[in-house]
């Protein structure tokens, strides 16, 4: 007997034929001899909905106007509330007992921050007593609340963050993501076509992939269960196939010096130019951006003749409206000019044998080369490469960097 916590995604909840075989999977997992909790999403593409919903709306006098966080985040709960409930009563329309919680209900207790908010406790002793009478308990993803009871959530994909939090306060022997792909692929199978797929692979890589645009996961979900070694299995929801394990590294995962691939679109490069060239200018300038919490990524800085710099990162397009504001301001105070490029993307590689194997880096620039990709930035780790190029040519430049690691074969 253990306890496991099963999370499924908007697309394993998206109608009420789905609800009902995720709900069949916790019953099974109780007959079993388990307790189950159960993390639920927003029915399908819900959230995305509520935001268009919301970008509707803010329109005024033929101006967009930017909703205010709270009110975002007041909206987008909503989501994830229907599901729990429709959940509780699909389960006890299948005999079980069941009870739904949303994240306030549980004290899942975030900061302020809106949009983006972190988890500092949750309060276990609500769902261990309601485990302890048989119940299945379900809980509303991506939601919490803060000490003084506004409603936030977690970032876009933050469901993931409420499974890996709630195996680790509640000490689970196993998380189970239940998506709508067979695991974690060596590049997203639904661009490349011979991805595939990775029986193991280590927090430190999946926190790579994640951040650098495999979505199957959230970055700070993984880093979560790395922080407190709680194993993730990715899985299918739609079949009963062993899926990826999430796990701590071991020797011989060194061996393989490229693990996967990951692509990420919708990037904007800010250029601010014309800034003094005198210690401390980047302090200021990053500072303004990570006070609008926005993570900045590839910068350069070029010093001109006239001793005078420019500064360059890239921001996800989503982000750019919270760092408006900043770069506008920082380009009045400095005298400085700001552009915005867009139609940017990153591809990269990742892979822990990095650290240990040489020629990885010519290898993935010949091939983009040969696919004439051009190369505008490169950054590195020690166990990524990444390469920002044209937009136009991301989904090629996945297939060729694939390709070139020869990705599609087992090792
Ligand atoms: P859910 O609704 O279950 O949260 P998501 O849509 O957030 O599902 O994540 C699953 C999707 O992530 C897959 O359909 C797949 O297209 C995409 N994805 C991107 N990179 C990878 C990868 N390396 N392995 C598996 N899936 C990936
Ligand atoms: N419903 C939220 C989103 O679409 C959270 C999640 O699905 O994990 O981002
Ligand atoms: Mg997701």
């Amino acid at each position: 007997m253990g306890l496991i916590v099963q999370k499924f995604g908007g697309t394993s909840v998206g109608d009420a034929e789905k609800i009902h075989r995720a709900a069949r999977r916790a019953v099974q997992a109780c007959d079993e001899g388990n307790q189950v909790v159960v993390v639920v999403s927003a029915m399908g593409h819900t959230t995305d909905h509520l935001i268009e919903l919301a970008d509707q709306v803010c329109q005024h006098g033929g101006k967009p106007y930017t909703p205010p966080k709270r009110e975002m985040d007041q909206l987008l709960v909503t989501g994830e509330q229907v599901t729990i409930a429709l959940m509780a009563m699909a389960i006890s329309a299948q005999g079980h007992e069941a009870i739904s919680f949303t994240g306030g209900q549980i004290g899942l207790i975030t900061d302020q921050s809106f949009s983006k908010a972190r988890i500092q406790s949750i309060d276990k002793q609500r769902i261990f007593k309601q485990l302890e009478q048989g119940k299945i308990v379900i809980v509303a993803g991506f939601q919490g609340i803060t000490p003084e009871g506004e409603y936030t959530t977690l970032g876009r994909g933050g469901s993931n963050a409420t499974l890996v939090a709630l195996g680790a306060v509640l000490k689970a022997d196993v998380c189970e993501n239940y998506t709508d792909v067979d695991g974690i692929y060596t590049a997203d199978p639904r661009i490349v076509k011979n991805a595939r797929k990775i029986d193991q692979i280590t927090y430190d890589e999946m926190m790579e992939l994640s951040g650098l645009g495999a979505s199957v996961l959230q970055t700070r979900a993984v880093e979560f269960a790395k922080k407190y070694n709680v194993p993730i299995h990715v899985r299918n929801s739609q079949n009963d196939h062993e899926g990826t394990w999430i796990v701590a590294e071991t020797r011989k995962m060194e061996d393989i010096v490229v693990s996967g691939a990951a692509l990420k679109k919708d990037l904007i490069r800010v250029t601010i130019k014309d800034v003094p060239d005198r210690p401390g200018i980047a302090a200021t300038i990053f500072g303004k951006i990570a006070a609008a919490k926005v993570v900045v990524d590839d910068i350069i800085q070029n010093v001109m003749m006239d001793k005078t710099a420019t500064i360059s990162f890239t921001v996800e397009r989503g982000d750019l409206a919270d760092i408006r504001a900043s770069v506008d301001q920082l380009t009045s105070e400095l005298g400085a000019h700001a552009s915005f490029q867009a139609d940017l993307a990153k591809v990269s590689i990742v892979g822990i044998g990095m650290r240990t194997h040489t020629g990885v880096a010519e290898r993935m620039f010949q091939a983009l080369a040969d696919a004439k990709i051009n190369i505008q930035n490169i950054t590195t780790s020690e166990i990524k490469i990444s390469c920002i190029i044209d937009k136009g040519q991301a989904d090629t430049a996945l297939q060729v960097v694939h390709d070139a690691f020869k990705l599609d074969k087992a090792r």
